[in-house]
């Protein structure tokens, strides 16, 4: 399929509880003009499933009295999370000595760069850490300070990802490289038959490919995925390059002052690997998984079948929602189908609005699936990735033993 511009979802107003679309709509315009005319859209949410899921979730802040945003939670774990970002990087530039000394340190600054992501960068990325935009654009602008632009993670998570989760050439986040099949819509290589075993490693260095070549071809070429985008211009491309000159110089460039540029260049592939394989696993849990749906449109009118949220409700699964340190780590990530639904509340609140979630999902007879934990996660995740790597193109979505609920 050819380049689309975002059809974002129904902007039907809420009050602290609006979807990812609404806000958005001056970038939806501008991917239009850069892609073309739209294409896929959704059917009407005719049963109200929307309008209903938001003003249960409306009552539970009214009656409660919290705010959607501002969280002094969300200040605190930032700080924490700096902290131990700052920390485990003087200790292993400036204070170690030895390799069992290094490599836990390097773990460790791989695992609190992932932090950055999933607690504040997203929620920042997502307007949904504060009332007060400036406090926004400062969270979402750690992930330069990672490697990775804020800039076209905009593009690509935001408007792409949200909007047409799991849809095969729409979704960037499904289409990485021709080596891993996600779908059963994408094209099928035969060497993505042990892709359930390379699927690891190759985690490893996506952090890596997008921090040193993929946002630099990106925006040389101005698409991301198939889709074409805006350049960035002005503070955008100032922060841009700043990001990466930043990030460059703090994984390669200082280091190199101080250790042997072999050693440092082994330390920021482990750094890079920790980052990669943790990023990875944790979005594509919610996605790539047996209980998600990959729905495509209508061949001719490009419409999809379910509305909006209906559709971010079945592609998406959730995962060890028992578990609060998980939460506390993930960002919420582990409860993304409320995520998908309210990407502007901000995370601290998913444990609580879940089971207003759910029941409404149950109420309109829409699929609510769940991990009971991160294992059973990874577990699905590689079930599903070896299926895909085996079914021939032609077969049908969803032959073999086990029937994938929801996906047709
Ligand atoms: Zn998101």
């Amino acid at each position: 399929m050819g380049p689309s511009p975002p059809q974002l979802p129904d902007p039907n107003r809420g009050s602290g509880t609006q979807t990812e679309g609404q806000g958005r709509s001056s970038e939806a315009r501008a991917a239009a003009d850069a892609s073309g005319p739209r294409k896929v859209t959704f059917a009407k949410d005719a049963a109200g499933f929307l309008t209903e899921l938001r003003r249960r979730v409306d009552d539970y802040f009214r009656r409660t009295g919290k705010s959607t945003n501002d969280c002094w939670q969300m200040y605190l774990k930032s700080a924490v999370i700096l902290a131990a970002f700052v920390t485990s990087y003087v200790l292993l530039v400036f204070v170690a000595q030895t390799w069992w000394q290094a490599v836990p340190l390097a773990v460790l600054l791989g695992a609190a760069m992932a932090l950055i992501g999933f607690n504040i960068q997203h929620d920042g990325g997502h307007h949904s850490y504060s009332r007060h935009e400036w406090v926004n654009k400062l969270a979402a602008r750690t992930l330069d300070l990672i490697g990775a632009s804020s800039y076209l993670w905009h593009w690509k998570h935001v408007v792409y990802h949200h909007t047409y989760v799991n849809v095969q050439g729409q979704d960037t986040d499904i289409d990485v490289t021709p080596l891993l099949r996600f779908t059963p819509h994408a094209r099928r290589l035969k060497v993505q038959r042990w892709q359930h075993l390379y699927l690891w490693p190759l985690y490893g260095v996506m952090a890596a490919r997008w921090h040193l070549y993929g946002d630099l071809r990106d925006v040389a070429a101005g698409t991301v995925g198939p889709h074409h985008i805006p350049r960035p211009r002005g503070w955008d491309l100032v922060i841009f390059i700043a990001g990466k000159v930043v990030s460059v110089g703090l994984l390669l460039g200082l280091p190199m002052f101080f250790h042997p540029w072999w050693v440092v260049l082994l330390f920021y592939l482990l750094v890079t690997g920790v980052l990669g394989v943790i990023l990875s696993v944790v979005f594509q849990l919610a996605h790539c998984v047996e209980e998600a749906a990959f729905t495509m449109p209508q061949e001719d009118t490009l419409r999809m079948e379910a509305a909006w949220a209906v559709h971010q409700a079945e592609a998406t699964v959730d995962f060890a929602r028992d578990s609060r340190v998980l939460a506390w780590l993930l960002g919420g990530l582990n409860f993304q189908i409320e995520h998908h639904l309210f990407p502007k509340i901000c995370h601290v609140h998913y444990p609580a609005i879940c089971t207003i979630v759910e029941q409404t999902c149950r109420d309109f007879g829409v699929k609510y699936a769940e991990h009971p934990s991160f294992w059973a996660g990874i577990a699905s995740h590689y079930r599903w990735l070896k299926h895909m790597g085996r079914l021939e193109e032609g077969d049908g979505p969803h032959p073999g033993p086990d029937p994938v609920p929801g996906a047709s």
